[in-house]
């Protein structure tokens, strides 16, 4: 059906015919779509059963990511693209009449992650199943994925998103897999020959439903699962009773509650969100996942003790934590292992990835929710809190100080973090910076009693999605120049260095970036009805809306640009395109003030014919990952501004290195790594140190207000956010920005940076000017981008972790 062109669209005509009752002149973009995505999920469907039957018969050691996040975006492009089929399909839809590019659109984005955290778990999916590792996904299939931000009147809107509406032809509903998950009831605990037996009573049962999505290698014919859980209710609605006793009422109570487990993602992941639903959605991931992973195991007719070998689990933060706790209540209570072995086993299994050193995202649990909801997860978190303590006694006598900063339960409350470090054999943080802050100081007394447990995977993008894919005429351009075994061995993207200065392949790679930005200036057209100019620079900041990540840096920065050309309207700027795209957490004040700020600078310079040659500022509404891949081909400047230490690693900024943009950042998270390779030539870097940041934070000695006194630009620039003039229509509109800033001592150090961040964008301009040094910058970004590559993280993953080997390598 895929071998060629011709008989392709005859397959094709034939199925929307049969499946939809079309002749192919009525069908729609979104009956191609439909039709093209059902025909590839079958197409996939025997080397999908085919990868099964051979982690079976060879006893594979598989390794399941489990998460709360999947940022997958869209699968239809992806997936031609990694079997091959893309250009081909794109040609024959052609022929028959419809754009490939209106037909992708078709396909609603699997929005079901917040941010960086989601989308990390995507791109892992895609390098496991391309390198060839028995890997799988374990989420929830959640019914409404990351809100739908509409900007309206300059502030954010939410709305929900229901991208299941239109179906997903991607999944296969599996309810023979199905699992059921207990919540609440009482332990009972009695003697058994000489053996404590726990038994719950009294429980309310789920019913976890999986839902499959294959993984397609690239390349070959590999495919790997992504198992997302949906909850549903456990009883017969036509056998319940009719009402008279107020049963049915229960019922339905019941229901609804079963059903909202798996209906929401939250919009959040940065802060600790302290609902009970989230608890809720925690273990039935961990419970459905891990039966789900035994039952594998089973078919395999080996002893438990074996597991280690078989099976790794790699935790995504610490979200999925209480895998620790529910194997090993697995193993004790229906195994019969004791408890010594059921510990031992379960460390073997585990690993756990560090995502944040924000004290406010660190998750933490109240007792007493987790012992009523939990009452046997939660015994046995108690008894590892025990034994951890009684380690420490032992290693610690006379350092009761310690104990208490270590301990798993502390006032009343279950540290996730610390439960997740004792109970697995692996801490990773994800750039070699945030590792260093981990083991120094985070996680300080936990690196000193377990230092062998503590290594570094700094994180990765699949360059498959992000280069090939989005920016197609970039991968050609770079095949053409080096050959395309990058594709398969993407760190030998360094062939580039030797064309960075060939001034033919610097026009060629001029001329691409250039159509990237008329496309991404079309879109902005027709979004938005702004026009952009594609000579201009695209210096673009897309990522969630925080105050570390300091948007509000960049948008100060612009008043203060524009402010100078106001001054002096001769002044000689590089023009500037200034593009954002955020969304913030719908709770977060702050952040949406930030998006109001924002689009209020845009109205007011975008509508100031006086700059309107040089100065543009747009925000694109509702950053995803399809925008994502508009984005980031088009980018001359990627903004990535965060306070140092405070951004764990960032994949955003990979993403822009790799498609030729050039890197304005402080020394924080992977822009580290990146200015390790690139030097100071090639990438803009400004403001203090995290070493500086702590510093501050730990001895004092910085006062925001005497920033706002000595330096007359911010001065100037704050005010504007309360006094009626370029920026506020009325007094104090932007009152809770400026105050956020000033009288909480600018906690973010916005107001510090100011200066190096000025100068930085002044040597921008610099730079900009001279084309050919510019683009042999960007050459260098590109060419050293492959180390970021996913595939590059993962084969550490696997090899220092997981102890996987790729299936084909056998
Ligand atoms: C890559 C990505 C992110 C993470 O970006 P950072 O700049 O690392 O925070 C967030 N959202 C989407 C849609 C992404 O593709």
């Amino acid at each position: 059906m895929f071998k060629d062109k011709e008989s392709f669209k005859k397959a094709f005509t034939r199925q929307m015919l049969d499946k939809l009752g079309l002749p192919l002149e009525e069908a729609s973009e979104a009956d191609v779509y439909k039709i093209l995505s059902g025909m590839i999920r079958e197409h996939v469907g025997r080397d999908w059963a085919k990868t099964n039957t051979l982690y079976k018969a060879q006893q594979e050691k598989q390794v399941y990511y489990f998460s709360m996040e999947f940022l997958i975006g869209r699968l239809l492009g992806n997936n031609l693209l990694n079997l091959g089929i893309l250009d081909m399909v794109r040609e024959a839809l052609k022929e028959l009449g419809y754009p490939f590019a209106d037909v992708e659109e078709q396909e609603s984005d699997a929005g079901l992650g917040n941010g960086g955290l989601g989308r990390l778990a995507a791109c892992f999916l895609d390098s496991l199943a391309s390198l060839q590792y028995a890997g799988n996904g374990t989420g929830i299939r959640y019914k409404y994925g990351l809100f739908e931000q509409k900007i309206m009147d300059g502030n954010q809107v939410e709305l929900p998103d229901y991208w299941l509406q239109r179906g997903n032809e991607w999944e296969v509903r599996r309810p023979d897999k199905q699992v059921e998950v207990r919540f609440w009831g009482n332990v009972v605990t009695r003697e058994l020959h000489g053996r404590l037996i726990f038994e719950t009573v009294q429980y309310e049962a789920v019913r976890a439903i999986p839902y499959d999505v294959p993984i397609i290698g690239f390349g070959h014919p590999h495919i790997n699962t992504l198992r997302l859980w949906s909850a549903e209710s456990m009883m017969d609605p036509f056998r319940q009773p009719s009402g008279q006793d107020g049963s049915y009422y229960r019922y339905l109570d019941y229901n609804r509650s079963v059903e909202s487990i798996s209906e929401f993602l939250y919009p959040d992941d940065s802060h600790y969100e302290g609902k009970l639903l989230r608890l809720k959605q925690q273990y039935f991931l961990c419970s459905a996942g891990v039966q789900s992973v035994l039952r594998t195991f089973e078919k395999l007719n080996l002893p438990l003790t074996q597991l280690p070998d078989k099976v790794a689990i790699q935790i995504n933060d610490t979200h999925p934590t209480l895998v620790i706790p529910e194997l090993i209540r697995i193993l004790i209570d229906d195994n019969g292992f004791g408890w010594e072995d059921a510990w031992d086993i379960t460390n073997r299994v585990v690993g756990y990835t560090n995502h944040t050193i924000l004290s406010e995202a660190l998750e933490k649990w109240p007792v007493q929710m987790v012992r009523e909801l939990l009452p046997r997860i939660y015994m046995i978190i108690e008894e590892i809190d025990r034994r951890l303590r009684i380690e420490l006694m032992q290693r610690y006598p006379s350092d009761p100080d310690r104990i208490s900063r270590m301990a798993i339960m502390e006032n009343n409350q279950i540290r996730m973090a610390h439960l997740a470090i004792s109970g697995s054999h692996s801490t990773n943080g994800v750039a070699a910076l945030h590792t260093e802050i981990l083991k120094k100081r985070e996680m300080k007394d936990f690196y000193e009693l377990y230092p062998s447990r503590f290594n570094n995977k700094t994180n990765g993008i699949t360059h498959r999605r992000w280069l090939i894919y989005a920016n197609p005429a970039l991968a050609k351009l770079v095949s053409e120049c080096i050959g395309t075994r990058w594709i398969k061995h993407p760190q030998e993207l360094n062939g580039l260095i030797k064309c960075c200065r060939n001034a033919g392949f610097q026009s060629a790679f001029a001329n691409v970036k250039r159509h990237n930005k008329e496309k991404l200036a079309n879109y902005i057209f027709d979004k938005q009805g702004i026009r952009v100019n594609p000579e201009s620079l695209f210096d673009i900041q897309v990522k969630r809306l925080h105050a570390y990540k300091r948007q509000l840096l960049n948008v100060l920065h612009i008043v203060h640009l524009y402010n100078q050309l106001k001054e002096n309207p001769g002044m000689d700027i590089v023009p500037r395109t200034f593009i954002f795209g955020a969304k913030a957490a719908p709770s977060y004040y702050l952040a949406k003030r930030i998006i109001k700020l924002i689009n209020t600078v845009a109205g007011r310079i975008n509508g100031d014919a006086s700059v309107k040659d040089v100065l543009k500022v747009v925000f694109l509404e509702n950053y995803s990952v399809s925008l994502a891949e508009k984005i980031i081909p088009a980018a001359d400047v990627s903004e990535q501004i965060s306070t140092a230490s405070k951004e764990a690693s960032g994949t955003g900024n990979m993403k822009f290195m790799m498609n030729g943009a050039i890197t304005v950042g402080t020394m924080d998270g992977a822009n580290v790594e990146m200015h390790e390779m690139l030097g100071d030539d090639n990438m803009f870097i400004f403001g203090l140190s995290a070493e500086q940041v702590q510093n501050y934070y730990q001895y004092g000695g910085y006062s925001a207000w005497d920033m706002y006194n000595s330096d007359s630009r911010i001065h100037e620039v704050m005010d504007q956010l309360i006094v009626p003039g370029l920026i506020c229509s009325f007094d104090n509109e932007f009152r809770d920005i400026y105050q956020s800033v000033l009288d909480h001592n600018d906690e973010y150090f916005v107001l510090k940076d100011f200066a190096s961040y000025s100068e930085a964008h002044l040597n921008i301009d610099l730079a900009f000017r001279n084309r050919q040094d510019w683009q042999k910058k960007a050459i260098l970004n590109v060419a050293h981008s492959g180390k970021f590559s996913s595939d590059c993280t993962i084969r550490g993953y696997a090899s220092e972790i997981w102890r996987l080997i790729p299936v084909q390598k056998k």
